[in-house]
């Protein structure tokens, strides 16, 4: 059930009412809209009388939610979520379009800067990498783990990126919240339900990737895992599913973005890499996906990617990441959004940028 406020319902009211919702043993959750506060109940199982909340001051009205989903859906919030970060203007979700770039796993200290420094020159907001890989083989690179963290947080302090990595299970959760601006639940994970869980009571935005074969229920249903724990700032991800398509590693679902917007108020990003897993199709992708309306990309690139350590098809050279963010750049201003300039982040700190830089490594090299 849901609770409607009024336009101009007051803190005190909507207060109130939350707290008659929790004084039933229910959980309330709070929906600041740009018109009015939504109040969605959840922990009910059974019905809910409507008529308790219907006379309450401030009160517009109660509606059944009909979808299984309550937290994620525009039903609650007409409004498309904007997710922001902590001391910085970056945001997904908004009218700008987050680019999020970067190595699959961050492999040295020496590998994440010169991929930090070309990422941030391009213009991209967030920087992504791997500090704990989720590999099919228990033989390949796992991950620098904490030294890897370490090295992101340095990278975010350098170059004023924000930091995006994957938690493999609630242990690396742990530290992956110290460390990072938001956390990265992989495909594999989607439907881990004590991890999904866990995220949810961290205070930091959760990157939520499609699961290779998960319906768009599935994967709103894992959102609202999260959101069900009081963690309102989840982002999705399509990265492909699985089919018999051997052209390329998955097959990227596009038509997932306007049937997650039509239904979601949470913001949908792409991640045309693991979606295609071949370099040549990255940029096409890309293109694509802003055209379709996505909030973001998220993209891997390399230095070097043909040592690269996992996932080097599939990653951009550095340069071209450049013509990608000035072809998307294009697409986007045609729908009225936008793709920050190049050297937008890198610009703000250079200097320090490049003292760090210069610096020898201390963690791994
Ligand atoms: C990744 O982002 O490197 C990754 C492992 O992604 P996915 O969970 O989509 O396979
Ligand atoms: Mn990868």
């Amino acid at each position: 059930m849901l609770i409607v406020m009024k336009a101009h319902a007051t803190e005190e009211q909507v207060r109130t009412v939350c707290e008659r919702v929790e004084s039933l043993g229910f959980r309330a959750h709070s929906m600041p809209g740009a018109q009015r506060t939504a109040i969605g109940i959840t922990g009910n199982e059974m019905e809910i009388d409507p008529g308790s909340f219907d006379e309450m001051e401030g009160v517009q009205e109660v509606i059944r939610v009909s979808k299984p989903y309550k937290l994620v859906s525009r039903e609650l919030k007409e409004d498309t979520t904007v997710v922001r970060f902590p001391n910085s203007d970056a945001t997904v979700g908004g009218r700008e379009v987050a680019i999020m770039a970067g190595p699959c796993a961050v492999e040295t200290r020496q590998q994440a800067f010169a991929t930090a420094e070309r990422v941030a020159a391009a213009g991209a907001r967030f920087f992504r990498g791997g500090a704990y890989k989720p590999r099919t083989s228990p033989y390949t690179f796992q991950g620098l783990a904490e030294d890897g963290l370490k090295i992101l947080a340095e990278i975010r302090d350098t170059f004023g990126l924000m930091i995006v990595t994957e938690a493999i299970d609630n242990e690396s959760l742990e530290l992956v919240e110290k460390y990072a601006d938001m956390i990265q639940i992989g495909a594999r994970n989607m439907q881990n339900f004590s991890l999904l869980k866990r995220a949810g009571r961290t205070r930091k935005p959760v990157l939520l990737k499609r699961g290779m074969s998960a319906t768009l229920e599935e994967f709103l249903m894992a959102a609202e895992y999260i959101m069900s724990e009081g963690n309102y700032n989840v982002v999705l991800c399509e990265r492909g599913v699985r089919t018999f398509a051997d052209h390329t590693r998955n097959t990227l679902d596009l038509s997932l973005v306007p049937a997650v917007q039509r239904l979601s108020h949470l913001p949908i990003i792409v991640d045309p890499s693991h979606g295609t897993g071949k370099r040549n199709k990255v940029t096409p992708l890309s293109r694509a996906a802003v055209a379709v309306g996505a909030d973001g990309l998220i993209i891997e690139v390399h230095p070097d990617p043909d040592r690269a350590l996992s996932d080097g098809k599939q990653s951009l050279f550095p340069e071209q990441l450049d013509q990608l963010m000035a072809e998307v750049r294009q697409i986007a201003n045609v729908l009225g959004r936008h793709v920050a300039a190049p050297g937008a982040a890198s610009e703000r700190i250079a200097p320090q940028a490049m003292a760090q830089a210069a610096r020898p490594s201390a963690a791994a090299n």
